[in-house]
Protein backbone atom coordinates (compact mmCIF):
# COMPACT_ATOMS: atom_id res chain seq x y z
CA UNK A 1 0.00 0.00 0.00
CA UNK A 2 1.32 3.56 -0.96
CA UNK A 3 1.44 6.44 2.08
CA UNK A 4 0.02 9.67 0.46
CA UNK A 5 0.92 13.17 1.72
CA UNK A 6 1.21 16.77 1.44
CA UNK A 7 4.29 19.03 1.93
CA UNK A 8 4.67 22.50 0.62
CA UNK A 9 8.19 22.45 -0.85
CA UNK A 10 10.70 18.79 -1.30
CA UNK A 11 14.25 19.21 -2.11
CA UNK A 12 15.63 16.43 -3.78
CA UNK A 13 19.51 16.38 -3.65
CA UNK A 14 21.75 17.52 -0.76
CA UNK A 15 24.74 18.94 -2.17
CA UNK A 16 25.54 22.05 -1.23
CA UNK A 17 22.67 23.64 -3.39
CA UNK A 18 19.94 21.90 -1.33
CA UNK A 19 21.12 22.33 1.71
CA UNK A 20 21.33 26.21 0.96
CA UNK A 21 18.19 26.26 -0.65
CA UNK A 22 17.19 23.90 2.58
CA UNK A 23 18.58 27.05 4.76
CA UNK A 24 17.55 29.94 2.69
CA UNK A 25 13.44 28.30 2.22
CA UNK A 26 12.84 27.43 6.17
CA UNK A 27 14.13 30.80 7.04
CA UNK A 28 11.36 32.68 5.32
CA UNK A 29 8.71 30.00 7.46
CA UNK A 30 8.21 27.59 4.45
CA UNK A 31 7.63 24.47 5.67
CA UNK A 32 10.51 22.27 3.36
CA UNK A 33 12.12 18.82 3.51
CA UNK A 34 15.03 17.82 2.05
CA UNK A 35 15.41 13.84 0.62
CA UNK A 36 19.29 12.60 -0.55
CA UNK A 37 19.56 8.58 -1.50
CA UNK A 38 23.21 8.46 -0.63
CA UNK A 39 25.36 10.63 1.67
CA UNK A 40 25.23 14.00 2.10
CA UNK A 41 27.73 15.98 -0.28
CA UNK A 42 28.55 12.98 -1.71
CA UNK A 43 29.38 14.04 -5.20
CA UNK A 44 30.78 17.62 -6.64
CA UNK A 45 30.65 19.10 -3.33
CA UNK A 46 32.48 16.92 -1.21
CA UNK A 47 34.82 16.55 -4.16
CA UNK A 48 35.11 20.56 -4.98
CA UNK A 49 38.34 22.09 -3.66
CA UNK A 50 36.18 24.93 -1.47
CA UNK A 51 37.36 28.06 -3.49
CA UNK A 52 35.43 30.66 -3.11
CA UNK A 53 36.27 32.59 -5.58
CA UNK A 54 35.48 36.15 -7.46
CA UNK A 55 36.45 34.92 -10.67
CA UNK A 56 39.70 36.10 -11.56
CA UNK A 57 41.26 32.95 -13.11
CA UNK A 58 38.48 33.47 -15.56
CA UNK A 59 40.39 36.69 -16.45
CA UNK A 60 43.71 34.96 -16.96
CA UNK A 61 43.30 35.71 -21.08
CA UNK A 62 43.59 39.33 -19.93
CA UNK A 63 40.08 40.29 -20.16
CA UNK A 64 37.29 40.75 -17.38
CA UNK A 65 34.38 38.55 -19.36
CA UNK A 66 30.82 38.89 -18.06
CA UNK A 67 31.47 35.08 -15.93
CA UNK A 68 34.02 37.13 -13.75
CA UNK A 69 32.10 40.07 -13.26
CA UNK A 70 28.92 38.59 -12.12
CA UNK A 71 30.62 36.13 -9.77
CA UNK A 72 32.74 39.01 -8.71
CA UNK A 73 30.59 40.00 -5.56
CA UNK A 74 30.38 36.33 -3.94
CA UNK A 75 33.45 36.10 -1.88
CA UNK A 76 32.11 39.25 0.43
CA UNK A 77 28.35 37.51 0.36
CA UNK A 78 30.02 34.40 1.44
CA UNK A 79 31.89 36.57 4.03
CA UNK A 80 28.79 38.10 5.55
CA UNK A 81 27.29 34.58 5.87
CA UNK A 82 30.39 33.26 7.74
CA UNK A 83 30.17 36.27 10.24
CA UNK A 84 26.30 35.61 10.80
CA UNK A 85 24.77 38.39 8.92
CA UNK A 86 24.04 37.03 5.49
CA UNK A 87 21.19 35.44 4.03
CA UNK A 88 22.31 32.01 5.14
CA UNK A 89 24.25 31.41 8.80
CA UNK A 90 27.25 29.76 8.30
CA UNK A 91 28.84 30.49 11.55
CA UNK A 92 31.27 27.79 12.68
CA UNK A 93 32.54 26.74 9.12
CA UNK A 94 35.87 26.07 9.28
CA UNK A 95 37.89 28.61 6.89
CA UNK A 96 40.78 26.15 5.78
CA UNK A 97 42.81 29.80 4.24
CA UNK A 98 41.76 33.60 4.85
CA UNK A 99 43.43 34.22 1.31
CA UNK A 100 44.01 32.29 -1.72
CA UNK A 101 47.45 32.96 -4.03
CA UNK A 102 47.84 32.89 -7.60
CA UNK A 103 51.97 32.30 -8.74
CA UNK A 104 53.48 32.75 -12.34
CA UNK A 105 56.91 30.80 -11.96
CA UNK A 106 57.55 31.91 -15.22
CA UNK A 107 58.04 35.43 -16.78
CA UNK A 108 54.58 36.71 -17.59
CA UNK A 109 53.89 37.90 -20.83
CA UNK A 110 54.04 42.02 -20.27
CA UNK A 111 50.17 42.37 -21.71
CA UNK A 112 48.72 39.80 -18.86
CA UNK A 113 51.38 41.03 -16.22
CA UNK A 114 49.92 44.90 -16.70
CA UNK A 115 47.02 43.69 -16.60
CA UNK A 116 47.27 42.07 -13.59
CA UNK A 117 47.96 45.44 -11.93
CA UNK A 118 45.96 47.03 -13.53
CA UNK A 119 43.31 49.54 -12.52
CA UNK A 120 40.19 47.33 -13.48
CA UNK A 121 41.69 44.88 -11.38
CA UNK A 122 42.49 47.37 -8.13
CA UNK A 123 41.26 45.68 -4.89
CA UNK A 124 40.93 42.12 -6.35
CA UNK A 125 44.44 40.94 -6.57
CA UNK A 126 47.59 42.10 -5.38
CA UNK A 127 51.51 41.15 -6.48
CA UNK A 128 53.01 40.21 -3.13
CA UNK A 129 56.53 41.36 -2.02
CA UNK A 130 58.44 38.48 -0.33
CA UNK A 131 57.93 39.93 3.15
CA UNK A 132 54.46 39.05 2.33
CA UNK A 133 54.63 35.71 1.29
CA UNK A 134 52.38 33.38 3.23
CA UNK A 135 53.99 30.58 4.93
CA UNK A 136 54.01 27.88 1.81
CA UNK A 137 56.78 30.29 -0.26
CA UNK A 138 58.06 31.42 3.01
CA UNK A 139 59.42 27.52 3.69
CA UNK A 140 60.78 28.04 -0.32
CA UNK A 141 62.78 30.96 1.35
CA UNK A 142 64.25 29.25 4.01
CA UNK A 143 64.82 25.60 2.69
CA UNK A 144 66.59 27.47 -0.37
CA UNK A 145 67.55 31.36 1.02
CA UNK A 146 66.06 32.62 -2.15
CA UNK A 147 62.71 33.65 -3.31
CA UNK A 148 61.06 31.55 -5.71
CA UNK A 149 61.21 32.57 -9.42
CA UNK A 150 58.53 34.99 -10.61
CA UNK A 151 55.28 36.80 -8.71
CA UNK A 152 52.80 35.62 -5.86
CA UNK A 153 49.34 37.23 -6.02
CA UNK A 154 47.30 37.53 -2.96
CA UNK A 155 43.68 37.50 -4.33
CA UNK A 156 40.43 38.32 -2.66
CA UNK A 157 39.14 34.27 -2.47
CA UNK A 158 39.61 32.00 0.41
CA UNK A 159 38.70 28.52 0.52
CA UNK A 160 36.39 26.86 3.04
CA UNK A 161 36.75 22.88 4.53
CA UNK A 162 33.53 21.42 2.97
CA UNK A 163 33.04 18.80 5.31
CA UNK A 164 32.72 21.52 7.90
CA UNK A 165 30.44 23.70 5.57
CA UNK A 166 27.88 21.13 4.67
CA UNK A 167 28.07 19.85 8.33
CA UNK A 168 27.07 23.79 9.46
CA UNK A 169 23.99 23.41 6.90
CA UNK A 170 22.37 20.63 8.21
CA UNK A 171 22.64 21.31 11.51
CA UNK A 172 19.23 23.44 12.25
CA UNK A 173 17.55 21.40 10.23
CA UNK A 174 18.68 17.86 10.59
CA UNK A 175 15.34 16.40 11.15
CA UNK A 176 14.19 17.64 7.96
CA UNK A 177 17.05 15.99 5.83
CA UNK A 178 15.70 12.73 5.14
CA UNK A 179 17.61 9.78 3.45
CA UNK A 180 15.44 7.21 1.26
CA UNK A 181 16.49 4.42 -1.36
CA UNK A 182 15.05 6.38 -4.76
CA UNK A 183 13.02 8.87 -5.55
CA UNK A 184 11.08 9.13 -8.66
CA UNK A 185 9.63 11.84 -10.72
CA UNK A 186 5.98 11.20 -12.12
CA UNK A 187 3.25 12.77 -13.48
CA UNK A 188 0.89 14.34 -10.19
CA UNK A 189 -2.84 12.10 -10.37
CA UNK A 190 -4.83 14.66 -9.01
CA UNK A 191 -3.49 18.23 -10.48
CA UNK A 192 -5.98 19.37 -13.48
CA UNK A 193 -2.64 21.22 -14.94
CA UNK A 194 -0.65 18.44 -16.19
CA UNK A 195 2.68 20.08 -15.51
CA UNK A 196 2.14 19.48 -11.79
CA UNK A 197 4.74 16.55 -10.56
CA UNK A 198 5.34 14.54 -7.66
CA UNK A 199 7.76 12.18 -5.79
CA UNK A 200 7.12 8.55 -5.89
CA UNK A 201 9.77 7.81 -2.50
CA UNK A 202 10.91 4.37 -2.50
CA UNK A 203 12.53 2.94 1.11
CA UNK A 204 13.01 -0.20 3.12
CA UNK A 205 10.17 -1.93 1.10
CA UNK A 206 7.56 1.58 1.83
CA UNK A 207 6.30 3.84 -1.06
CA UNK A 208 5.26 6.94 -0.04
CA UNK A 209 3.85 9.50 -2.75
CA UNK A 210 3.94 13.21 -1.66
CA UNK A 211 2.09 15.60 -3.33
CA UNK A 212 4.10 18.67 -2.77
CA UNK A 213 3.49 22.74 -3.89
CA UNK A 214 7.24 22.88 -5.38
CA UNK A 215 9.88 20.01 -5.91
CA UNK A 216 13.02 21.32 -6.10
CA UNK A 217 15.59 19.63 -8.20
CA UNK A 218 18.92 19.68 -6.77
CA UNK A 219 20.37 16.29 -7.44
CA UNK A 220 23.38 17.77 -9.52
CA UNK A 221 24.01 15.16 -12.08
CA UNK A 222 21.34 12.77 -11.11
CA UNK A 223 18.64 15.80 -12.26
CA UNK A 224 19.00 14.38 -15.56
CA UNK A 225 17.79 11.05 -15.03
CA UNK A 226 14.85 12.28 -12.61
CA UNK A 227 13.95 15.07 -15.35
CA UNK A 228 14.21 12.11 -17.82
CA UNK A 229 11.80 9.68 -15.80
CA UNK A 230 9.02 12.82 -16.00
CA UNK A 231 6.43 11.90 -18.31
CA UNK A 232 4.48 14.82 -19.05
CA UNK A 233 0.83 14.63 -20.29
CA UNK A 234 1.66 18.29 -21.92
CA UNK A 235 5.16 18.96 -23.52
CA UNK A 236 6.92 20.63 -21.43
CA UNK A 237 10.33 22.10 -22.31
CA UNK A 238 12.61 20.71 -19.53
CA UNK A 239 16.12 21.85 -19.28
CA UNK A 240 19.54 19.84 -20.63
CA UNK A 241 22.63 19.10 -19.09
CA UNK A 242 26.33 19.01 -20.07
CA UNK A 243 28.92 16.95 -18.01
CA UNK A 244 32.00 18.70 -17.60
CA UNK A 245 34.82 15.74 -17.07
CA UNK A 246 37.49 15.99 -14.60
CA UNK A 247 40.64 13.86 -13.80
CA UNK A 248 41.58 14.91 -10.15
CA UNK A 249 44.81 14.09 -8.36
CA UNK A 250 45.63 14.28 -4.57
CA UNK A 251 48.80 13.38 -3.13
CA UNK A 252 49.14 13.01 0.86
CA UNK A 253 52.18 14.80 1.89
CA UNK A 254 54.37 15.22 5.27
CA UNK A 255 54.79 18.94 4.36
CA UNK A 256 53.61 20.99 7.61
CA UNK A 257 52.67 23.63 5.62
CA UNK A 258 49.56 23.58 3.31
CA UNK A 259 49.62 25.35 -0.32
CA UNK A 260 46.35 27.78 -1.52
CA UNK A 261 47.39 28.33 -5.14
CA UNK A 262 46.36 28.93 -8.66
CA UNK A 263 50.05 28.00 -10.38
CA UNK A 264 49.96 29.40 -13.79
CA UNK A 265 52.26 29.20 -16.76
CA UNK A 266 53.39 32.40 -18.53
CA UNK A 267 51.11 32.11 -21.24
CA UNK A 268 47.66 33.41 -21.85
CA UNK A 269 44.52 30.79 -20.90
CA UNK A 270 41.83 30.25 -19.25
CA UNK A 271 42.99 27.61 -16.90
CA UNK A 272 45.71 27.69 -14.63
CA UNK A 273 47.74 25.21 -15.18
CA UNK A 274 47.30 23.51 -11.78
CA UNK A 275 45.13 24.91 -9.12
CA UNK A 276 46.42 23.50 -5.60
CA UNK A 277 44.17 23.07 -2.71
CA UNK A 278 45.39 21.59 0.91
CA UNK A 279 43.00 19.44 3.16
CA UNK A 280 43.47 17.88 6.75
CA UNK A 281 44.26 14.44 7.42
CA UNK A 282 42.37 13.24 10.34
CA UNK A 283 43.94 10.19 11.07
CA UNK A 284 47.65 11.15 11.24
CA UNK A 285 49.67 12.82 14.41
CA UNK A 286 52.15 14.54 12.37
CA UNK A 287 51.01 17.29 9.88
CA UNK A 288 50.25 16.05 7.33
CA UNK A 289 47.74 17.23 4.61
CA UNK A 290 46.32 16.11 1.39
CA UNK A 291 47.34 18.09 -2.01
CA UNK A 292 44.42 18.08 -3.86
CA UNK A 293 44.88 19.24 -7.60
CA UNK A 294 43.00 20.56 -10.39
CA UNK A 295 43.25 23.41 -13.27
CA UNK A 296 44.35 21.91 -16.92
CA UNK A 297 46.10 18.85 -15.46
CA UNK A 298 42.70 17.38 -14.57
CA UNK A 299 40.64 18.92 -17.74
CA UNK A 300 43.41 17.45 -20.16
CA UNK A 301 43.69 14.44 -17.66
CA UNK A 302 40.69 13.09 -18.57
CA UNK A 303 42.17 11.33 -21.77
CA UNK A 304 45.02 9.72 -18.92
CA UNK A 305 44.53 7.04 -17.68
CA UNK A 306 45.01 6.78 -13.44
CA UNK A 307 49.09 5.56 -13.21
CA UNK A 308 49.63 8.06 -16.19
CA UNK A 309 48.26 10.98 -14.72
CA UNK A 310 49.43 10.32 -10.86
CA UNK A 311 53.25 10.09 -12.82
CA UNK A 312 52.58 13.48 -14.51
CA UNK A 313 51.26 15.20 -11.60
CA UNK A 314 54.50 13.74 -9.71
CA UNK A 315 56.85 14.95 -12.05
CA UNK A 316 55.44 18.79 -12.38
CA UNK A 317 54.38 19.60 -8.82
CA UNK A 318 58.35 18.02 -7.75
CA UNK A 319 60.08 20.28 -10.58
CA UNK A 320 57.93 23.57 -9.45
CA UNK A 321 58.67 22.88 -5.87
CA UNK A 322 61.97 21.68 -5.41
CA UNK A 323 61.13 22.48 -1.51
CA UNK A 324 58.97 20.06 -0.85
CA UNK A 325 59.82 16.14 -0.32
CA UNK A 326 57.37 14.13 -1.85
CA UNK A 327 59.72 11.06 -1.30
CA UNK A 328 56.92 9.16 0.64
CA UNK A 329 53.81 10.78 -0.69
CA UNK A 330 50.72 8.70 -1.57
CA UNK A 331 49.28 9.70 -4.84
CA UNK A 332 45.48 8.68 -5.96
CA UNK A 333 43.73 9.96 -8.55
CA UNK A 334 39.79 9.92 -9.72
CA UNK A 335 37.24 10.62 -12.28
CA UNK A 336 34.34 13.36 -11.71
CA UNK A 337 31.75 15.07 -13.63
CA UNK A 338 30.94 19.06 -13.33
CA UNK A 339 27.14 18.76 -13.76
CA UNK A 340 25.96 21.90 -15.93
CA UNK A 341 22.88 23.10 -17.93
CA UNK A 342 23.74 22.68 -21.22
CA UNK A 343 25.11 25.28 -23.21
CA UNK A 344 26.98 25.84 -26.62
CA UNK A 345 30.33 24.29 -26.87
CA UNK A 346 30.55 22.92 -23.30
CA UNK A 347 31.39 26.75 -22.26
CA UNK A 348 31.14 27.18 -18.59
CA UNK A 349 27.76 29.42 -17.48
CA UNK A 350 28.30 32.33 -16.13
CA UNK A 351 25.80 32.41 -13.34
CA UNK A 352 23.83 29.77 -10.94
CA UNK A 353 21.35 28.13 -12.88
CA UNK A 354 17.76 27.91 -12.09
CA UNK A 355 14.19 27.24 -14.33
CA UNK A 356 10.61 26.46 -13.78
CA UNK A 357 8.90 23.47 -15.59
CA UNK A 358 5.30 23.34 -14.07
CA UNK A 359 5.74 22.85 -9.99
CA UNK A 360 9.25 21.63 -10.26
CA UNK A 361 12.71 24.18 -10.07
CA UNK A 362 15.51 22.46 -11.67
CA UNK A 363 18.66 24.10 -10.35
CA UNK A 364 22.15 23.55 -10.90
CA UNK A 365 24.74 26.20 -9.15
CA UNK A 366 27.88 25.54 -11.45
CA UNK A 367 29.48 26.12 -8.86
CA UNK A 368 29.61 26.40 -4.67
CA UNK A 369 30.55 30.44 -5.17
CA UNK A 370 27.12 30.97 -6.89
CA UNK A 371 25.00 29.20 -4.20
CA UNK A 372 23.74 33.08 -2.67
CA UNK A 373 23.37 33.79 -6.46
CA UNK A 374 21.03 30.67 -6.54
CA UNK A 375 19.55 31.33 -3.48
CA UNK A 376 18.39 34.81 -4.44
CA UNK A 377 16.54 33.37 -7.20
CA UNK A 378 14.66 30.29 -5.89
CA UNK A 379 13.82 32.18 -3.34
CA UNK A 380 12.27 35.15 -5.13
CA UNK A 381 10.53 32.00 -7.45
CA UNK A 382 9.42 30.09 -4.48
CA UNK A 383 7.91 32.42 -2.28
CA UNK A 384 5.48 34.42 -4.48
CA UNK A 385 4.16 30.37 -5.41
CA UNK A 386 0.63 30.25 -3.33
CA UNK A 387 -0.43 27.42 -4.22
CA UNK A 388 -0.22 25.25 -1.08
CA UNK A 389 -2.63 25.84 1.49
CA UNK A 390 -1.69 22.69 3.63
CA UNK A 391 0.02 22.38 7.29
CA UNK A 392 3.17 20.80 7.61
CA UNK A 393 1.47 17.62 8.82
CA UNK A 394 3.01 15.96 5.50
CA UNK A 395 6.36 16.76 6.46
CA UNK A 396 6.18 15.24 9.93
CA UNK A 397 4.91 12.41 9.21
CA UNK A 398 7.57 12.20 6.38
CA UNK A 399 9.70 12.55 9.00
CA UNK A 400 9.01 9.08 11.04
CA UNK A 401 8.52 7.57 7.99
CA UNK A 402 12.15 7.73 6.85
CA UNK A 403 15.67 7.88 8.65
CA UNK A 404 17.91 11.28 8.66
CA UNK A 405 20.25 11.35 6.15
CA UNK A 406 24.30 11.45 7.03
CA UNK A 407 27.04 13.36 5.81
CA UNK A 408 29.24 11.83 3.15
CA UNK A 409 33.22 11.55 3.25
CA UNK A 410 35.36 13.64 1.53
CA UNK A 411 37.27 11.57 -1.82
CA UNK A 412 40.81 12.49 0.28
CA UNK A 413 39.53 10.78 3.42
CA UNK A 414 40.47 7.23 1.92
CA UNK A 415 44.26 8.09 0.64
CA UNK A 416 45.99 5.56 3.51
C1 LIG B 1 36.51 18.51 -8.92
C2 LIG B 1 35.63 19.71 -8.69
C3 LIG B 1 36.15 20.84 -8.10
C4 LIG B 1 35.34 21.95 -7.89
N1 LIG B 1 35.87 23.02 -7.23
C5 LIG B 1 35.09 24.12 -7.01
C6 LIG B 1 35.62 25.23 -6.29
O1 LIG B 1 36.76 25.22 -5.81
N2 LIG B 1 34.80 26.30 -6.13
C7 LIG B 1 33.53 26.34 -6.61
O2 LIG B 1 32.87 27.38 -6.44
N3 LIG B 1 32.98 25.28 -7.27
C8 LIG B 1 33.73 24.17 -7.46
N4 LIG B 1 33.21 23.08 -8.11
C9 LIG B 1 31.80 23.11 -8.52
C10 LIG B 1 30.91 22.75 -7.34
O3 LIG B 1 31.46 21.69 -6.60
C11 LIG B 1 29.50 22.36 -7.82
O4 LIG B 1 28.98 23.37 -8.65
C12 LIG B 1 28.54 22.17 -6.64
O5 LIG B 1 29.12 21.38 -5.63
C13 LIG B 1 27.27 21.49 -7.15
O6 LIG B 1 26.45 21.26 -6.04
P1 LIG B 1 25.06 20.49 -6.15
O7 LIG B 1 24.47 20.52 -4.80
O8 LIG B 1 24.29 21.06 -7.28
O9 LIG B 1 25.44 19.02 -6.64
P2 LIG B 1 26.14 17.79 -5.88
O10 LIG B 1 27.17 18.26 -4.93
O11 LIG B 1 26.57 16.87 -6.97
O12 LIG B 1 24.99 17.16 -5.03
C14 LIG B 1 23.92 16.43 -5.58
C15 LIG B 1 23.34 15.55 -4.49
O13 LIG B 1 22.15 14.95 -5.00
C16 LIG B 1 22.13 13.59 -4.64
N5 LIG B 1 21.28 12.87 -5.60
C17 LIG B 1 21.57 12.50 -6.87
N6 LIG B 1 20.50 11.91 -7.44
C18 LIG B 1 19.52 11.90 -6.52
C19 LIG B 1 18.18 11.44 -6.52
N7 LIG B 1 17.62 10.85 -7.57
N8 LIG B 1 17.45 11.60 -5.39
C20 LIG B 1 17.97 12.20 -4.30
N9 LIG B 1 19.24 12.67 -4.23
C21 LIG B 1 20.00 12.53 -5.34
C22 LIG B 1 23.58 13.17 -4.67
O14 LIG B 1 23.78 12.00 -3.88
C23 LIG B 1 24.27 14.40 -4.08
O15 LIG B 1 24.35 14.36 -2.68
C24 LIG B 1 33.99 21.95 -8.30
C25 LIG B 1 33.46 20.81 -8.90
C26 LIG B 1 34.26 19.67 -9.09
C27 LIG B 1 33.67 18.45 -9.70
Amino acid sequence: MKTELSIQVVIVGGGIAGLWLLNRLSSQGMDVVLLETHGLGNKQTLSSQGIIHGGLKYALNGVLSPASSAIATMPERWRACLNGSGDVDLRGTRVLSEHYYMWSSGSLRSRLKSFLGSKALRGRIDALTPAEYPAFFADAMRSAGTKPAGTVYKLSDFVVDTPSLLQTLARPWHNRILQCEQVHLEQSRHAADAKQASLLIAHGGQQIVVNAGQIILCAGEGNEALLAQWETADAIEKPAMQRRPLHMVSVRVKHATPAYVHCIGDSFGMTPRFTITSHPCHDSRDPEWVWYVGGEIAESGVHRDEQSQQRLAHQALSALFPWVDFSDARWHSFFINRAEPRIADLQRPDNAFMTECGNVVVCWPTKLTLCPNLGDSVSALVSSDTTFHGDDEGSKQLAKLLPQALLADPPWEHIR
